[in-house]
C-alpha cells in the first residue's frame, strides 16, 4: 500500500506531460446514471485523465458547483444528488475553461502552479501565465 501523498505526487507528474494533441480540444461526454438519490459519473477517471488534472481537484470543484456531497469510488464519482447529464457536462466545460484551457492560444496543454500564493495557469504551448480567479 503506497502512501496517499506519493500517489498524488505521481498523478501530478503524469499531468505535466505535454502531448502534441490536435488543435481542437474535446472533453469526453459524461457517462452517468442516477441510482436512488445519487448520480454516478462512471467515466470520471477517463475525463480527469483527458483534462490532465487530479481527479480529487475536479471532484471538489463539481461538489461545490453542484452543491452536492460526493466521493470517488474506483474511477467513478458518486454525487449525492440527482443530476441530468447536461448540467454535469456544463460544469466540466466550466472547469476546463477555468483550469485547463489557455485564454491566449486556446490550447489545453497547461499546468497549474503557485506563485507567491497565487494560483497561476501556465500554458506549456505558448508560455502565457494567467492567474486563476476561482477559489475553493
Ligand atoms: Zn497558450
Amino acid at each position: 500500500m503506497e502512501a496517499y501523498e506519493n500517489l498524488l505526487d505521481k498523478a501530478y507528474k503524469k499531468v505535466k506531460v505535454v502531448s502534441s494533441s490536435s488543435d481542437r480540444f474535446e472533453i469526453p461526454k459524461v457517462k452517468g446514471q442516477v441510482q436512488g438519490k445519487n448520480t454516478i459519473i462512471t467515466n470520471f477517471a477517463e475525463i480527469a485523465s483527458s483534462l490532465r488534472r487530479p481527479p480529487e481537484h475536479i471532484a471538489k470543484f463539481l461538489q461545490k458547483e453542484l452543491a452536492a456531497a460526493g466521493k470517488l469510488d474506483s474511477g467513478r464519482l458518486i454525487l449525492n444528488t440527482k443530476l441530468n447529464s447536461a448540467k454535469v457536462n456544463e460544469k466540466f466545460e466550466l472547469y476546463t475553461k477555468l483550469f485547463v484551457l489557455c485564454p491566449v492560444c486556446g490550447k489545453p496543454d497547461s499546468e497549474v502552479v503557485s506563485e507567491k500564493g497565487i494560483k497561476i495557469k501556465h500554458c506549456l504551448a505558448c508560455g502565457a501565465k494567467n492567474p486563476i480567479k476561482y477559489h475553493f
